[in-house]
């Protein structure tokens, strides 16, 4: 197992495997670029190519390529495994297939959904299913669209799944989120007497349901899966898919509310709609979208926000659009007339006309004046101030410079203020760049450096190894962990790795070793193995004069209790250190 996960890093580089989620820019020995883990505005992750190892210094997530995949698909290792081995075409060896259980118990659960997707889908084309078939008639969705989009029925017994599934434990229909248990110990379907939308992941497995209620008196109107190992609500959009192919080729993607919006959409033929199916976009959904409509350098990642137009979805919008720019996507507010929803406009009007307005939509800017004009007297300057502050956290996520001093032409406009005081005020922003949080604080920039220098150059390690080996001191220097760690892969002859070298270290000294790791600003690849052997004698005469402030102190000590003997003793020491010092 362990052989093949090396065989398989050997063959691949983490760069590319990055480069297929985060945009990189290259920068000496690194790459960096903005952290697909964390929301950022200037780059603070970065890939290692020599060392095949990625760092985040905002978030401090890091690791290797498995360690990568694992956490931007949210899967197992061995799960990552696979899919690397997968995609570079390296076959698995048979023997290497997962002992592990999670990977396997979401296999299993994978199985349920899939079986549960195939029974409520089986209930709405059955006879029971008549009356659920005249309600999307009446919102327009044919059978053949039901079918496409998999809708389907749960039964009102809240027995059906239970007793269709009993060959599974419900202990796991509960974990998949498909059955509830009584305080009794019974068990119940979590689904009854509902419309059922089936969620996918971006792969297109099943993972979750949307349940909208059939009967007025239900409450809640909309019932969705709890969390699972398999479906996080605010990291999945609904449609994805469908809708990624689409969305890289037309370079956009729109973002409707619910399930019968992006339904309506996508049925009448534009592919690229993904729904929210929560109260509004989450940081995490900004980050999955902009993973699908930013991925070239060529590309600009358009995003039309058309969120229902009452007031929730009015907020809901306003809040969606800084995430938005936070993620540098380019945003487009689509407000359709007479107060309708996404799908309810199109059956009423056409999509021709729902296309057109998407491509006239006024930029979020236009959106957001026209907002502030509402909300605030813009004809009094106290009104125009109050405006500006509206626009103001706005105004700040744009990146670009251009796109900047053209907006504060337009808001100038707009507003009716001097452009000149919206500009000096834009110009003031992004003073203060984000600071990394100072881990290196308390170390010795020498053992800092002595460390890089060990952990890029094969000669620096030759020459430090053997000193480190039979000094004292490494147990008292801050970094001695790792210093140890390198000792011992020395001892059990392990060929030295970064990440063996990891492995041997508690996980606050990894972060610290990880960021030693990218910071290689002081680096001389040249003259590392010189720049070694500095620090070393750095690091002695900082301990000599450590030591011999330690014996002064002895010598003061036992001259007060009377002990001339030991003093002179210790006093001679001293005498013969100082004078090999210097
Ligand atoms: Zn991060």
């Amino acid at each position: 197992m362990l052989d093949f996960k090396e065989t398989l890093k050997s063959q691949l580089n983490i760069v590319d495997v990055v480069e297929q989620y985060v945009r990189l820019k290259r920068s000496g020995t690194r790459w960096v670029g903005l952290c697909p883990f964390h929301s950022e505005k200037t780059p603070s992750f970065g890939v290692n190519a020599d060392l095949q190892i990625f760092k985040c210094f905002g978030c401090q997530e890091g690791g290797d390529v498995f360690t990568f995949i694992q956490k931007i698909e949210g899967v197992t290792f061995f799960e990552a495994l696979k899919l690397l081995a997968e995609r570079s075409g390296i076959p698995m060896p048979e023997r290497a297939r997962p002992q592990d259980p999670a990977g396997q118990r979401r296999e299993t659960i994978l199985d349920i959904e899939e079986k549960a997707a195939s029974l409520f889908e089986s209930n709405l084309h059955s006879a029971r299913g008549a009356e659920v078939r005249n309600y999307l008639t009446s919102r327009n969705v044919s059978m053949e669209t039901a079918r496409a989009f998999r809708l389907g029925l749960a039964d009102s017994s809240g027995r059906q799944l239970l007793q269709r599934l009993k060959d599974y434990d419900p202990a796991l229909l509960e974990e998949a989120g498909l059955v509830k248990r009584r305080d009794d110990g019974s068990h119940y379907d979590y689904f009854r007497h509902r419309l059922i939308f089936p969620i996918h992941s971006e792969s297109g497995h099943v993972i979750a349901f949307g349940g909208r209620a059939l009967s007025a008196d239900d409450n809640p109107k909309y019932l969705n899966s709890p969390k699972t190992p398999l479906y996080d609500k605010s990291a999945v959009l609904y449609n994805l898919h469908r809708a990624k192919a689409a969305a890289r080729k037309s370079d956009r993607m729109i973002v409707v509310e619910g399930y019968m919006d992006a339904i309506g959409v996508a049925a009448a033929g534009i592919a690229e709609v993904v729904a929210i199916c929560g109260t509004a976009l989450t940081p995490a959904q900004a980050r999955l979208i902009k993973r699908h409509v930013a991925q070239s350098q060529a590309s600009t990642g358009n995003v039309m926000i058309n969120l229902d137009p009452d007031r929730a979805g009015i907020a809901a919008t306003e809040k969606s659009i800084h995430l938005l720019l936070a993620e540098g996507l380019r945003v487009r507010v689509l407000t359709l007339p007479g107060e309708l929803d996404a799908d309810e406009f199109i059956a009423a009007q056409g999509v021709e006309r729902y296309s057109s307005l998407c491509n006239s939509a006024p930029r979020y800017f236009a959106w957001l004046t026209d907002r502030a004009k509402q909300q605030f007297d813009i004809t009094s300057a106290e009104g125009r101030v109050d405006a500006f502050q509206y626009l103001w956290p706005s105004i700040q996520q744009v990146q670009n410079k251009l796109e900047r001093s053209e907006l504060a032409h337009e808001i100038a406009q707009a507003l009716n203020l001097d452009p000149n005081t919206v500009r000096d005020r834009m110009r003031g922003r992004n003073s203060a760049q984000p600071r990394q949080p100072d881990v290196f604080l308390g170390i010795p920039p020498a053992e800092r450096l002595l460390l890089t220098c060990m952990l890029h150059s094969d000669q620096a390690r030759t020459l430090a190894l053997p000193y480190l080996n039979q000094s004292v001191l490494v147990r008292q220097l801050s970094l001695a962990p790792p210093f140890e760690a390198f000792l011992a892969l020395e001892r059990e002859r392990v060929p030295y790795s970064f990440e063996g070298l990891l492995a041997r270290v508690e996980p606050a000294m990894q972060h610290i070793l990880q960021q030693i790791a990218f910071d290689d600003t002081q680096l001389d690849p040249e003259t590392a193995a010189e720049q070694a052997a500095e620090c070393i004698r750095a690091l002695e005469t900082k301990q000599g004069e450590a030591d011999r402030g330690e014996l002064r102190k002895q010598i003061r000590r036992l001259e007060q209790e009377g002990d001339f003997e030991e003093a002179m003793r210790l006093a001679n020491e001293l005498d013969k250190q100082v004078r090999a010092s210097s």
